[in-house]
């Protein structure tokens, strides 16, 4: 086992929570046992809980310009361990060392996001009767969590806590039990950076901690980031206790390929948008739909994927369960008349032969029917299907349940607009295959593939993580009798 056992993180120690049930935490690039992680119990999150109250009277007290402070020093120190996060995230997750440098940049921008919320929460006033002062302001809400998926084990994490915490809540984290490692180094970040104990906690575990943090009566709101199936369950068990709830699901997200699309940069975006960290990505491209006759470009996207080697520029999907279930969903296809372009079945890299890869795959002539077209694959795979008009296409993309992301290439302005304004998704992008909204601006989708109000990042968060207060004031006794006196 390359790292001890992981510890829970509460009140500022690492302490072995009270469980002795664990599961493997194993690399997907080559099997190799790395760690493992204990399920814990409501006794350890009761712990973080009450580490986590006791904190937060002196925390939501400190300024806020004062709090930022600790996420300038926290920003300071992810730059500088840069390398070191993007590694364990790699071998963790398995995406590649680039896409993990980049995931350890983009938890940097959040940060940078966070220190400028002493610029966003001001509050208002208003002279609203003669010597009558209305004032709001935003007061922090006090122990919150946040749940994460597997796929991004440092940047998810990092939408929901430099935000909470800066706004002066304290947090219980609950990493993915398949990425456990990265949390861990971020809580040690935090601590260097001067975080008081008890304001972030994190808390491992499965199905049983989630459900635990749900029916806790001192939580008081919950973000959740995962698959639409385990959103609704967090969000309707949470909400049925009067929380606080935003939950992200999943997607399945669709790309429109107009007939003037700028070819070559068309089939780049759309081979990395399916391929980028193994297609495990909540804004993935999925599927595809030409209008018209797009026949050269899909040959443009077969020659991208080609390029596209399992175990150099792409790394393994997370486990052989995940591995199994793409290639199964590959298989059904082509046994339902879809044609197989690409086939990243049974791929094996050498030397790293328990590595779970799936190569890039490019289905042609599915049909809005089909599995591969409905259904969230979350592989390196693309089901290309196509339609007449830019109406039919729209319609295969109003039709499917989630609603994170759109996107469609064309050097039209006027049909853009036309689909920007039609697309059932909350993240639209033109000639963008991975329309990420960068911060400032929120992250957050539609449909099936988000539960609650708002989103999750950007100032939309500001209104989730604080709930507001308002006073009126009469400061001038002289000032007179009125109605409102
Ligand atoms: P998951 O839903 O299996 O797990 C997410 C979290 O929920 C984990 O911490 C896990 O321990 C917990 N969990 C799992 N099953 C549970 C259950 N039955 N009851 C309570 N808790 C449970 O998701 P995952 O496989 O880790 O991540 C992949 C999914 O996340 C994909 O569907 C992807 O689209 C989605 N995702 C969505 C976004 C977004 O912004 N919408 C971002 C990232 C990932």
């Amino acid at each position: 086992m390359k790292y001890s056992s992981i510890l829970n993180y509460i009140g500022g120690e690492f302490i072995a929570p009270s469980n002795t049930n664990t599961i493997d935490v194993v690399s997907p690039i080559d099997g190799t046992l790395l760690s493992k992680v204990t399920l814990s119990s409501t006794v350890d999150l009761d712990a973080a809980v009450a580490a986590a109250k006791k904190a937060f009277p002196a925390w939501s007290k400190t300024p806020i310009k004062e709090r930022v402070q600790v996420f300038f020093k926290y920003k300071t120190l992810l730059e500088k361990n840069l390398q070191e996060l993007a590694s364990l995230c790699s071998e963790e997750n398995g995406k590649t060392m680039s896409e993990s440098v980049a995931e350890i940049e983009k938890c940097i921008e959040l940060t940078e996001f966070a220190t400028s919320l002493p610029q966003l929460v001001t509050g208002e006033i208003l002279e609203v009767s003669r010597g009558v002062e209305c004032r709001t302001e935003r007061v922090a809400l006090g122990v919150v969590a946040s749940i994460v998926p597997f796929n991004f084990p440092s940047m998810v994490p990092n939408w929901t806590l430099p935000n909470a915490i800066a706004l002066g809540n304290c947090m219980i984290m609950k990493p993915s039990e398949k990425v456990p490692l990265s949390c861990g180094r971020l809580a040690e970040l935090l601590q260097e950076a001067g975080l008081p104990d008890g304001v972030f906690n994190i808390v491992h575990g499965d199905v049983d901690i989630v459900n635990a943090i749900c029916d806790h009566p001192d939580i008081e709101a919950i973000s959740f980031v995962g698959s639409t199936k385990v959103a609704k369950i967090v969000y309707q068990r949470a909400t049925s206790n009067y929380k606080r709830c935003l939950a992200l699901g999943g997607a399945k997200n669709h790309l429109m390929v107009l007939p003037d699309a700028i070819p070559g940069m068309t089939a780049q975006n759309v081979a990395a948008s399916m391929s980028g960290c193994a297609g495990q990505r909540c804004m993935a491209a999925s599927a595809m739909i030409g209008v018209g006759d797009v026949d050269s470009i899909i040959d443009k996207i077969c020659e991208e994927a080609r390029k596209i080697i399992p175990g150099e520029n792409l790394g393994p999907v997370i486990n052989k369960a995940s591995q199994e279930k793409i290639e199964q969903y590959i298989t059904e296809a082509e046994q339902q008349g879809a044609k197989i372009l690409v086939d990243g079945r049974n791929t094996k890299v050498f030397g790293k032969e328990n590595g779970t890869y799936v190569g890039p795959t490019v289905i042609d002539f599915v049909t809005a029917d089909m599995s591969v077209a409905t259904e969230e694959i979350f592989g390196p795979v693309i089901s290309i299907m196509r339609a007449k008009t830019v109406d039919e296409a729209l319609a295969i993309e109003n039709a499917n349940p989630y609603g994170n992301a759109a996107s469609v290439f064309t050097q039209n302005g006027g049909m853009a607009r036309y689909i920007i304004e039609r697309a059932s998704a909350g993240m639209i992008g033109v000639n963008v295959g991975v329309p990420v909204p960068r911060e400032p601006f929120s992250f957050g989708g539609w449909n099936e593939s988000k539960f609650g109000v708002g989103d999750i990042t950007g100032k939309s968060s500001i209104e989730f993580w604080t709930k507001l207060k308002k006073s009126t004031i009469k400061w001038n006794a002289e000032a007179g009798v009125n109605w409102m006196s």
